[in-house]
This record gives C-alpha cells, sequence and structure tokens, in this order.
C-alpha cells in the first residue's frame, strides 16, 4: 500500500521520514492508513465542490449535497460518507439515551457518572470524524475516515 502524507496527501517514499512535498512527518495509524481515492476524481469537480462537501458533515445538511443536482462524483463520495456518519451519530445517540436511562433506573446516578462518560467518548469519537471529514473536504481531498472501507469496497480495491 501507497504511504501518504496526511496533511497534503503526497506519495512518501518507504525509505522517506518526512513528505517530501510539505515536510510533514509521515505517520502510519489508524487514520492516516485509510485509503485516498482523490486520484480518482476531475480536479474540477474538486475545486468547485468544496462547499457541498463540507455540508455533507453538518448533520441534516447532508440531505443538499446528497439532493443537489450539481452533485458531482467526487461530492457524492463526501455526501456518502457524511450520510453514513450522520445514520451512525443519530443511532449512537438513541441508543445512548436508552442505555443512559436504564443505568440511571437501576443503578442511580452515582454508577452513571461513571458509564456515562464511557457513552460520551463514543460520540466524541464519531464528532472527531465529522471534524476530520471537513478538514478533507476542505482541503479537497476524497479520503476515507477510519471505518468506512466497509461502505466503499468497490471503490477502494486496487
Ligand atoms: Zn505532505
Amino acid at each position: 500500500m501507497k504511504r501518504l502524507c496526511f496533511r497534503c496527501g503526497a506519495e512518501v517514499p518507504a525509505a522517506e521520514e518526512k513528505c517530501p512535498v510539505c515536510g510533514k512527518k509521515y505517520r502510519d495509524n489508524f487514520i492516516t492508513r485509510t485509503r485516498e481515492l482523490t486520484d480518482s476524481y476531475d480536479p474540477a469537480d474538486i475545486g468547485g465542490g468544496r462547499f457541498l462537501c463540507v455540508l455533507s458533515y453538518l448533520g441534516a445538511l447532508v440531505l443538499i449535497p446528497l439532493l443537489s443536482i450539481k452533485s458531482t462524483d467526487y461530492v457524492k463520495f463526501h455526501a456518502k460518507q457524511g450520510l453514513i456518519l450522520t445514520i451512525a451519530t443519530t443511532v449512537y445517540v438513541v441508543i445512548m439515551n436508552v442505555v443512559s436511562y436504564l443505568i440511571r433506573a437501576a443503578y442511580g446516578n452515582y454508577v452513571f457518572v461513571f458509564l456515562g462518560l464511557g457513552l460520551y467518548a463514543g460520540l466524541f469519537y464519531l464528532v472527531f470524524l465529522s471534524v476530520l471529514g471537513v478538514i478533507y473536504a476542505v482541503r479537497g481531498r476524497a479520503k476515507l475516515l477510519p471505518g468506512m472501507s466497509l461502505f466503499f469496497r468497490a471503490d477502494t480495491e486496487e
């Protein structure tokens, strides 16, 4: 698999520690390891689609890029990721509320404080993924968010 710079998306040769284009140190982790599909989209579509792409990660606003006739394949990439993330976050919040209610009913508020922090950690992670999505959208990159390769199998096979 290609080693790609997290900041600018340029390829980092195997022997290099830093990106030859922007100088950012190469890091290999669950965020940087995801596949980058930017090369498979038209640069003109990327340049013109930034605003719609950012909307993809702002909750229900994902419906705008999803339904807009102006959406190019590149915009649809972000809209699809944003939609999956929005659904995942909504489902998570519903489950979180039910679990919170049950914990409070069964064990009282004292126990809930500790378990509740765990539940909020999961929510913060989902919000973090949305922020990451906005960053990629602003930078004009089609990079998969962690966990998304499952939904982009056809696009990500080499
Ligand atoms: Zn770079």
